[in-house]
């Protein structure tokens, strides 16, 4: 077998949420105590990692495919050492190590920190599904590689057990970070990186209820309060942006409404999954809100915020949902009018209470309604956009455009992405990190372009 000493560059092969993105950083931070190195191709690479995601039956058969040809890699060389990780790893652990066989190794969500310990001994692991055990859930992160935008998980795992999600199956019950530890984080990456927007992250972070050293529990109000109160000249003092995501509906109360009107670091944009507009399904979901609760949050966001963004989650397509029910969440979309939604085809997964229930709406309807309800957003997304034109947005720059390299790309307070040009004599290079000030000229639907600015508008931004 490989030793751990003769493996120094990683590739690790990352689906689906944020979170996942978070975990890869710190699977990455692990192993660079032992020596690796992130490879930029898995050729170049003898150690490849997957780390999986199994919320939709899609992004799973995406992780076994790519697995497969990580596969023909291995059989050209040998000596590569292939591990699968990830929330596929904690629930199909074994049978994966059975099904293929040329697998070295495989381990669970919460098990990457024994990644060099694995790689001495060539030993799976994974903690028991829905296993509720105390885990010491993160180290903290000094990633080398923190942009000026960075993720710091606060909460992992879920006890809602909505009857489609398998997350709790995979992640295992929620535990929240200490904030103390949370706030630390932080500061390294605001203060040794730069770092000037976080993205707090959680399976469902306004359930949040960390224990101090003290031992008083924190909410996540609260820890928006200390995060305010530490970026005005504080350990955090040079972090411009706070984030958070993603949020159930039933634990979004009036205090996390005013937070967008009282922290200024807080920017005003919210991702409030709903999932579906109708109270029958929401029932079947065990989501425990109807769609006028969902509503009534909405409008209190706005009462403390009226400028904030919304972006949501939609299923469609759930077992039993009626045409008469999909125009429920069609009614919703156009009453809230969100930035964007997140729609997803259901898809039986294994473990939860859903799966046991017929599948009864046909493929093809699914599908037909999906399109509805893209159309329907597509138009809102483009009128929400718009309403910025001739304004002067606030642009974090993040960089060139993926798709056009004349172009930069920023992203501005509302979470709208924006694409510019710099080429105006006279003005110094833009760079990634800066903030500038941004005249919205024109929009679509998933974008805005914007241009320097009038005269009275500073370039860039202070
Ligand atoms: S709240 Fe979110 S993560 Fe938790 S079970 Fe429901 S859908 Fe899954």
């Amino acid at each position: 077998m490989v030793s751990q000493f003769s493996v120094k560059k990683v590739y690790i092969q990352t689906y689906g949420c944020q979170m996942n993105t978070y975990d890869t950083e710190q699977m990455l931070q692990v192993l660079a105590t032992k020596g690796f190195e992130s490879a930029k191709s898995p050729d170049e690479a003898q150690l490849i990692v997957i780390n999986s995601c199994s919320v939709r039956e899609k992004s799973e058969t995406k992780a076994l495919s790519q697995l497969g040809r990580f596969a023909a890699l291995k059989k050209s060389d040998p000596s590569k050492v292939l591990a699968f990780g990830g929330c596929v790893g904690q629930t199909e652990g074994p049978k994966l190590k059975k099904q293929f066989p040329f697998l070295d190794l495989v381990f669970g969500t919460n098990n990457y920190r024994d990644l060099p310990e694995m790689l001495d001994e060539f030993t799976p692991r994974w903690n028991e599904i829905g296993g509720d055990e105390e885990r010491d859930l993160l180290v903290p992160s000094k990633r080398p590689e923190a942009k000026s935008q960075a993720f710091i998980t606060i909460t992992n795992g879920c006890d809602k057990f909505c009857s489609y999600c398998i997350v709790p199956f995979t992640r295992g019950r929620e535990i929240s970070r200490s904030p103390e530890e949370i706030v630390e984080e932080a500061a390294v990456l605001v203060q040794q990186r730069g770092v000037k927007e976080i993205m707090l992250l959680g399976q469902n972070v306004n359930s949040y209820w960390g224990k101090n050293k003290q031992g008083a529990f924190t909410s996540l109000f609260q820890l928006l309060e200390l995060f305010q109160k530490e970026s005005e000249g504080g350990k955090l003092n040079g972090l411009k942006r706070l984030r958070y995501t993603t949020s159930h509906p039933r634990d979004f109360d009036e205090d996390l409404a005013r937070a967008f009107r009282d922290f200024p670091v807080l920017c005003e944009f919210l991702h409030l999954p709903f999932q579906a507009g109708s109270d029958a399904v929401l029932r079947k979901m065990r989501r425990f809100y109807t769609a006028k609760d969902f509503l009534r949050k909405m409008e209190l966001v706005r009462k403390y915020r009226p400028d904030i963004a919304l972006s949501t989650d939609v299923i469609v397509g759930f077992p039993t949902e009626t045409r008469a029910d999909f125009e429920e969440t069609l009614r919703v979309i156009r009453e809230v009018e969100f930035d964007n939604i997140y729609s997803f085809i259901y898809s039986e997964r294994p473990y939860t209470r859903s799966e046991q229930w017929v599948d009864d709406v046909p493929l093809a309807e699914k599908k037909s309604r999906i399109h509805e309800l893209l159309d329907t957003q597509r138009a809102i997304s483009k009128k929400k956009y718009s309403e910025d034109i001739g304004q002067i947005a606030e642009v974090l720059v993040e960089g060139r455009s993926k798709n056009n390299a004349s172009l930069w790309t920023g992203r501005t307070r509302k979470n709208r992405v924006i694409h510019f040009t710099d080429e105006v004599p006279g003005i110094a290079p833009v760079k990634e990190g800066d903030f500038l000030n941004l005249l919205v000229t024109d929009a679509s639907h998933s974008w805005q372009a914007g241009e320097l600015p009038l005269k009275e508008h500073q370039w860039p931004a202070a």
